[in-house]
């Protein structure tokens, strides 16, 4: 198990590269319900602004037009929720999705309304494609007019572990380009008063079709958590978490008296038996109860959990993968997705 039960702050997050997130996150530990909120918005918003992180923010893959949209949302109980989708010109969803929880009666917001809310809220307008991102843009419209391949067909997230650069994505087959990659960091966050909070930021899928909208900003795909049960965040192929409500169907098994290894297992499972699985195809959920026990479980190999807490700063594979014959890629390819990078982030200059 991630974690034993216990009434002890801690801050859990999806990959590798959450890590320094939620130590970043950490800082704002404190004892009223803005901390965590506080805690939650931090380590997305570092998570967005380290172009090294293919997947969340600035750093990750545009659509298959070239443009950049940002998902993302901030949770403490189903009244309590903001989420952004499609966002354009501005780097941090969830600080505009607190924004949305906070001073709107509506749960979410899409496309050109939710960055000229942003605007209005005083966020600052910017860039959000890294010239990185948009090279590995132009690579894959390359290779794709040569071998009239899907938006995503090759590209599975698998993590390269914390001495690496953050990027997930690479080709499943191992023979095209390696693109610059994208993904989720869904956190999830417990205080000294064992309140809880969960955040996702995203990217959405790489190359994905211009408007498509993965489970990340979505209450209970993405994101769920249940004051005096638990919560849970997802990550993977969103289409399927979206199918099975992934976060709130984990939570659903807490209400009903699972354990968190179980709460994980059988969410993953359910996704196993709705889709007939593709290469590129991964699902991965972590799953924190009111006890504060958490547990991870994932489709398949590739996906791990970071964890912060006092005395204790660590990244471990989940308790369960569900098929771990399912194609780890072989030594020389994560020996080219562990290429470390000198790339700074913009938060820390
Ligand atoms: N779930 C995200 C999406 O589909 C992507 C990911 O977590 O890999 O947008």
């Amino acid at each position: 198990m991630i974690r034993s039960a216990s009434n002890a702050p801690c801050f859990v997050g999806t990959w590798s590269f959450a890590l320094p997130a939620l130590e970043a996150g950490w800082s704002c530990l404190g004892e009223d319900e803005l901390a965590i909120l506080d805690m939650v918005e931090r380590a997305c918003a570092h998570a967005d602004a380290n172009p090294a992180v293919d997947s969340v923010g600035f750093g990750g893959l545009p659509d298959s037009s070239g443009v950049m949209s940002l998902d993302g949302a901030i949770m403490l109980a189903p009244d309590r929720v903001g989420g952004v989708c499609d966002l354009r010109h501005h780097l941090h969803p969830v600080s505009v999705s607190r924004r949305v929880m906070d001073s709107t009666e509506h749960s979410l917001l899409c496309g050109e309304n939710a960055d000229r809310f942003a605007d209005r809220h005083g966020f600052e307008r910017r860039s959000i494609l890294s010239s990185e991102a948009r090279t590995a843009w132009e690579s894959w419209v390359d290779d794709r007019h040569g071998r009239d391949r899907g938006a995503t067909q090759d590209l599975r997230p698998v993590d390269p572990g914390t001495s690496s650069d953050g990027r997930l994505f690479r080709p499943s087959s191992l023979d095209g380009a390696a693109p610059a990659g994208h993904d989720t960091i869904g956190v999830l966050a417990r205080d000294r008063g064992q309140r809880m909070a969960a955040g996702c930021s995203t990217s959405g899928l790489p190359f994905k079709v211009p408007g498509r909208v993965g489970d990340s900003p979505i209450v209970g795909h993405g994101l769920y958590v249940v004051p005096g049960v638990g919560q849970a965040t997802a990550t993977g192929t969103g289409e399927m978490i979206s199918g099975v409500c992934a976060s709130f169907l984990a939570t659903e098994f807490l209400r009903r008296g699972a354990s968190v290894v179980d709460s994980a297992t059988e969410t993953v499972r359910r996704v196993d038996e709705t889709y007939e699985l593709e290469p590129h195809h991964q699902v991965a959920v972590i799953v924190m109860d009111c006890d504060g026990a958490i547990s991870a479980a994932a489709l398949r190999p590739g996906f791990r959990v970071a964890i912060v807490e006092d005395g204790r700063r660590e990244v471990l594979d989940p308790d369960v993968v569900l098929h771990p014959e399912d194609g780890m890629l072989p030594e020389s390819a994560i020996e080219g997705l562990a290429k470390p990078t000198n790339t700074p982030n913009p938060e820390e200059s």
